[in-house]
């Protein structure tokens, strides 16, 4: 493996974190090394979203509840409800790769993709992965064949964001057989279609939390109305009350006071598949902007001739070359992980998906942003039929926006991804940074080069190296403070540069793996788009970094790491629109 620096990353895969540390042509796994059969069941998904899926929006988007329990029972019999639940609870017992295609192909249509990444996502992983034998047994078979419906409930009015402030109450009963419940969540995704609710409520006085199996025919158990909403108009959305609720202790699921990392661990899954759900999303917003921009005609020719409708098409392809790249690298870096684990040891396989944690939450807010920016290009390309509900271009705008909200909003996010990585690097950082900037001071400038793998690979590792300098910097001036709210802004910039960094180290090594052409004018245009943002932001946080009069000279030492060129915009569009 190779290392730009010392920190002992000596492991079997790499560490979570460690990209940054990597030279940026490490062996990555990409959407190309897909199996035979991984191919198989994208196939099956493709055709069952053309067939069954979207020629029923309409009736979806109306909140015809029935079509879309149809739609579940019969992926339940396409056998793909089951992907990550273990063969005797009658599932597939597949890899986190196809969890993600999955994801992927549910992306075309994202009410129908929200129901079923909350029922078999957040609303059934935490019975796989903490649930006993007698819960898997009752629970999952019903789940694997669509005939029940799951669901996730841990928001609350007052408690959002700071998930540990909820003020749901489980009281043991005197019989000490059965929890009574009393309390109210919001927002619960697949409310009205669920039949049992992963709960999160606190026991008698614990501040811990304690989830439980909450199941719909129990007495006391009310779903509010669908709340009127932005977008994923076909997801259902309410409040779910619990008046006097009486919960057996046979449904507390892990144990009590375990609640809070079973709703932390369950998102990071959740967040990793709701970037593949992103990429399904941004695939059927590229179809449909390509589409129309052939067909319609301004000025006696097709739009698609005009060079800045080009551009809106190039950024689109790249931005989706990004997130396709980043999705299956991660998802690589989770199977090797769970691999490493016995099979049905849940625990182990929850620490092992949690050593990734950061780049799952890379992956939520980078592929939800993206898709975002390309749910905004595609109405413009469709111009004022872009803004009317006769095309589908409106509601994939629509749509976008939840991503960067659900599964913990973008900004939080962020804070996590770097929290996770300074707990892993943070120490180090600061001695690393002392070696690399003697080195940085002889480093020779830049050289222009014709190899395009040499120059991006010069200039990836550059901003690499100067993020290390920059991040050592930062602890060094800030240390324990840089937690507090007051400097997030320096928290952020961190999140910024390792959310870029980690896009363009995945989209370079896509290309120097598999060498295809077209990857080789994606990965330059994401570098053109996204190192420029890169290098300002290290820039911002060597001033954040240094004393006040000391920042000119740390950009004088720094400087000669970060090797930006400009691209020739209209030349490299041409050969990406070749390729459409
Ligand atoms: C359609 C929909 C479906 C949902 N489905 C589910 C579901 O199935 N189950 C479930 O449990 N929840 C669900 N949610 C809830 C969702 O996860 C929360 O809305 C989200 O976590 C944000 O919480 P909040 O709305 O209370 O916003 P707040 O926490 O009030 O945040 C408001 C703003 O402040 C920022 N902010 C808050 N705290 C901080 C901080 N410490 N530092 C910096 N910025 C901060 C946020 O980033 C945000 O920009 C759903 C929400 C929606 C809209």
């Amino acid at each position: 493996m190779a290392k730009l620096l010392g920190i002992n990353l000596d492991h079997s895969r790499p560490k979570g974190g460690s990209f940054i540390f990597l030279k940026p042509d490490s062996d990555i796994f990409t959407a190309y090394d897909l199996t035979e059969d991984q191919r198989m069941i994208r196939d099956t998904l493709k055709d069952f979203m053309a067939n069954e899926v979207l020629p029923q929006t309409v009736r979806i988007e109306s909140k015809e509840w029935d079509v879309t329990r149809n739609l579940l029972l019969k992926l339940g019999e396409l056998g793909v409800l089951g992907i990550e639940v273990p063969e005797q609870y009658g599932g597939q017992n597949l890899d986190k790769t196809t969890a993600a295609i999955l994801a992927e192909e549910l992306g075309w249509q994202g009410s129908f993709a929200c129901t079923v990444l909350a029922d078999t996502g957040i609303g059934m992983l935490p019975i796989v992965l903490f649930g006993n034998e007698e819960q898997k047994n009752r629970f999952l078979p019903s789940i694997v064949s669509g005939k029940i419906i799951g669901a996730y409930s841990l928001t609350e009015s007052g408690a959002g964001s700071d998930a540990k402030a909820i003020t749901t109450k489980a009281v043991l009963r005197e019989d000490g057989r059965a929890y009574q419940l009393n309390g109210e969540k919001i927002f619960v995704t697949n409310g009205r279609l669920a039949d049992f609710y992963i709960l999160f409520a606190k026991v008698g006085d614990d501040r811990e939390i304690t989830a439980f199996i909450v199941e719909r025919e129990f007495p006391g158990v009310e779903v509010g109305n669908e709340e009127h909403k932005m977008g994923i108009l076909g997801s259902s959305t309410t409040s779910v009350s619990l008046f006097n609720v009486s919960v057996p202790v046979e449904n507390i699921l892990g144990r009590v006071g375990e609640g809070f990392s079973i709703a932390m661990n369950t998102l990071n899954l959740g967040r990793f598949k709701l970037g593949a759900a992103c990429l399904g999303g941004s695939r059927q917003i590229f179809y449909e902007a390509l589409k129309y921009s052939r067909e319609r005609k301004q000025f006696q020719v097709p739009i698609d001739t005009f060079g800045s409708i080009r551009k809106k098409l190039c950024q689109i392809a790249a931005l989706i070359y990004g997130i396709e790249s980043m999705v299956y690298r991660t998802a690589g870096l989770l199977d090797k992980a769970v691999s490493e684990v016995d099979l049905g040891n849940s625990r182990a396989t929850m620490e092992a998906i949690r050593e990734y944690a950061g780049e799952c939450s890379i992956v939520k807010v980078w592929c939800s942003e993206s898709n975002y920016q390309n749910a905004v290009a595609n109405v413009e390309i469709h111009g004022g039929n872009g803004f009317m509900k006769d095309y589908s271009a409106e509601r994939h705008l629509r749509d976008s926006v939840i991503n960067m909200i659900f599964e913990g909003t973008n900004s939080i996010n962020r804070l996590l991804l770097v929290k996770e990585f300074l707990k892993k690097f943070g120490m180090g950082l600061i001695s690393e940074k002392e070696k690399m900037w003697k080195e940085t001071t002889s480093v020779s400038p830049f050289e222009a080069t014709n190899d395009v793998v040499l120059r991006l690979c010069t200039q990836l590792e550059g901003a690499k190296k100067v993020f290390i300098i920059v991040s050592g910097l930062i602890m060094k001036k800030f240390g324990f403070t840089l937690s507090e709210n007051d400097n997030q802004e320096a928290v952020i910039l961190l999140a910024d540069c390792l959310i870029n960094l980690y896009v363009l180290d995945s989209a370079l090594a896509v290309y120097v793996k598999h060498r295809k052409e077209k990857d080789q004018y994606l990965t330059r245009y994401l570098f053109h788009l996204i190192l420029p943002v890169l290098e300002r932001d290290v820039m911002s946080l060597v001033v954040l970094g240094s004393e006040a009069d000391q920042y000119r000279d740390a950009f004088a030492d720094i400087r000669p790491l970060l090797s930006y060129e400009p691209e020739n915009v209209l030349n490299l569009n041409k050969k990406i629109t070749e390729n459409f």
